[in-house]
């Protein structure tokens, strides 16, 4: 299936000259949505999971279910005071000031083999500090995968450590 042809470009979203990919024309139709998580799950199939965490909110709609495909739990990153127990953080830059990332301090294992997953990589901050939670705790990142990839944005070059999978690329 040709999975670009189902993400709607919205132009001048969140602000002028910026073109939001849209993943909800994907979400909405449960054979693209399957076919979609069936294609990310054949991408990292060689790859050994034990866990996947995925960051707030489109993570959880690519990371939770490939979870469930592959039989291993989910781990979810939040916004800073979202989550209910104990936490660590993480600042994340933003192009206008910064964010903090939280996750459970007992949501890894130390030795456990993660998978980040998210619906798309742009400048790779996200990732960064989704990865920075994940070895705070001690976890061992074996990947990360995206449904689409701004290669324009050149995320890759702040993550050349890790392997980096995506479906679809801009
Ligand atoms: P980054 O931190 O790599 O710059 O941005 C990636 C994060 O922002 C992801 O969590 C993603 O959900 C969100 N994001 C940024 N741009 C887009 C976009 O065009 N479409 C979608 N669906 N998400 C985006």
């Amino acid at each position: 299936m040709d999975l670009k042809s189902y993400i709607r470009v919205i132009e001048d979203f969140p602000q002028p000259g910026v073109r939001f990919k849209d993943i909800t024309t994907i979400l909405k139709d449960g054979a693209v949505y399957r076919a979609a998580i069936e294609q990310l799950k054949q991408t990292i199939q060689h790859l050994q999971i034990d866990i996947i965490a995925g960051p707030e909110a489109r993570g959880f709609v690519i990371g939770a279910p490939l979870a469930l495909e592959l039989g291993v739990g989910f781990v979810p990153i939040r916004k800073k005071g979202k989550l209910p127990g104990e936490t660590i953080t993480a600042d994340y830059n933003l192009e206008y000031g910064a964010d903090v990332l939280a996750m459970h301090k007992d949501a890894i294992q130390p030795g456990q083999r993660v998978l980040i997953a998210d619906d798309l990589l742009a400048t790779g901050g996200t990732i960064a500090t989704s990865i920075d939670l994940v070895r705070q705790l001690g976890g061992e990142i074996v990947g990360a995968v995206f449904l689409i990839e701004l290669s324009y944005l050149h995320g890759r070059d702040k993550l050349d450590n890790v392997e980096l999978y995506s479906l679809v690329t801009y």
